[in-house]
């Protein structure tokens, strides 16, 4: 008896609205994060890189994404990135036979250390446990430190983030053969991943496309 009354109180709190759970994000907010679900996953990019969003970023999502990475609550991205494999599982863009190596959106070292994980590789973790791609998580390296995108012009964006990447030593062996897949939290104008994606481009590597968990509406 005591056990048990002592086990409600061990229970870990939901990390978004501290109820009891036994699970990552407690029932209800699993939920109201499922409304934001898209119903159509695939969304058309600037350039050749197909994109694959698993949600609108807004309301619950904001919340859980914001959480993820300030709160220091992994969980949540573990769950957000199995989530994305379900719908990618759903959603074929690609012959099932091929299995793309992910690769997460490095941050800087610097960044990483202050924040203890980086969530794009967090996120791409729970992805590959969902499909069973393989996973290298520091397939690029950010070697510039960038300024916050949302304070920049269109224009400065690009040249914010031009020449932030390079090819991680665990890269350097890869099998041309073997096509990657670009993995983040959010997608807003796609100029980080071009540049991720021109930088694996320039050294022989095929890039699939990019899958992100959340973009705002407008895109
Ligand atoms: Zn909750």
């Amino acid at each position: 008896m005591l056990k048990n009354i002592l086990s409600i109180f061990l229970q870990p709190n939901c990390p978004l609205c501290e109820r009891a759970t036994t699970e990552e994000i407690c029932k209800y907010c699993q939920k109201q994060l499922k409304s934001h679900q898209l119903k159509d996953p695939k969304k058309s990019s600037q350039g050749d890189l197909p994109l694959f969003v698993w949600g609108e970023y807004d309301g619950k999502l904001k919340q859980a994404i914001a959480a993820l990475k300030y709160d220091k609550s992994p969980q949540i991205g573990e769950l957000l990135g199995f989530w994305l494999a379900e719908s990618w599982g759903k959603n074929y863009l690609i012959n099932s036979k091929i299995k793309p190596l992910i690769i997460p959106i490095p941050l800087h070292k610097a960044k990483e250390k202050i924040r203890g994980f980086n969530q794009a590789e967090i996120i791409a973790r729970g992805f590959c446990q969902g499909t069973k791609y393989p996973l290298n998580p520091k397939g690029l390296i950010r070697i510039r430190q960038t300024k916050a995108m949302f304070s920049l012009t269109f224009q400065e964006k690009g040249n914010n983030i031009k020449g932030a990447f390079k090819l991680g030593k665990t890269l350097e062996k890869h099998s041309l053969s073997r096509p990657v897949l670009l993995v983040d939290d959010i997608y807003t104008t796609g100029t980080t991943f071009k540049e991720a994606a021109k930088i694996l481009r320039d050294n022989g590597i095929k890039v699939l496309g990019v899958v992100a968990v959340s973009s705002p509406r407008h895109l």
